[in-house]
């Protein structure tokens, strides 16, 4: 159990630091920004000092614990990476809010593996999920487009990878294309969409019957 939850934790640290370092980059609100890097400073020293001691008790050659000793490095550890487990739901669940406030492609595909691999981690000790609203993802997603659009650039490709990627998590069903049967992910309230297999136009209102809308509202536990 504690590899997993170790290994998940490390993770998802990497994840949400790197979503904090970003989001706090981009911040125009000073004492917003010194807020994040304070959480993401503390949580970084948080998994560091837990993979350290994780290492020493691992340490093949480290023949000085006997086993009473590493029981009980064990449950103390057990005990830090809940620790853990619980700043880093709080700096998630912050974290959820100023991207509602002042979303980008970077900061919310960051985000969305930070909560993956948390709730991986939360699965497996028996906790409930961090809650995310049904169309988070979906919503900021478009503010992030819209962003780009009010500035008057284009995607960068690197953007668009990563808006591919995102809308996996922000799609609310999907639609397989009549001509090449290729799985389209439908957003609700768009009319039509442009399939990723063939390029033909997809009228979603005609087809409506057919499209497949998810009934999950968290992220998949699947990396993906
Ligand atoms: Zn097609």
């Amino acid at each position: 159990m504690l590899p997993l939850i170790i290994g998940g934790l490390v993770a998802a640290v990497g994840f949400a630091a790197g979503a904090l370092t970003s989001h706090a980059a981009g911040e125009k609100d000073r004492q917003a920004a010194k807020q994040l890097e304070k959480v993401n400073t503390d949580l970084i020293n948080k998994r560091d000092a837990l993979e350290r001691r994780y290492r020493e008790l691992t340490d093949e050659t480290n023949d000085q614990v006997n086993d009473l000793q590493r029981k009980l490095i064990e449950s103390e550890l057990e005990k830090d990476a809940l620790f853990l487990v619980v700043r880093l739901q709080n700096s998630l669940l912050l974290l959820m809010q100023v991207i509602d406030r002042e979303a980008s492609f970077e900061v919310l595909f960051q985000f969305r593996e930070a909560v993956n691999q948390t709730n991986i981690v939360l699965a497996h000790i028996g906790e409930e999920l961090i809650p995310i609203p049904k169309d988070y993802f979906s919503r900021n997603l478009t503010r992030a487009k819209l962003k780009v659009a009010k500035l008057g650039k284009a995607l960068t490709e690197e953007q668009k990878l990563l808006i591919q990627q995102l809308s996996t998590t922000a799609s609310e069903g999907s639609i397989s294309c009549p001509k090449c049967r290729q799985q389209n992910a439908v957003m609700k309230n768009v009319p039509s969409l442009k399939c990723g297999g063939c390029g033909s136009l997809i009228d979603l209102i005609s087809v409506q019957d057919e499209i497949h809308w998810n009934a999950r509202t968290v992220p998949s536990l699947a990396a993906q």
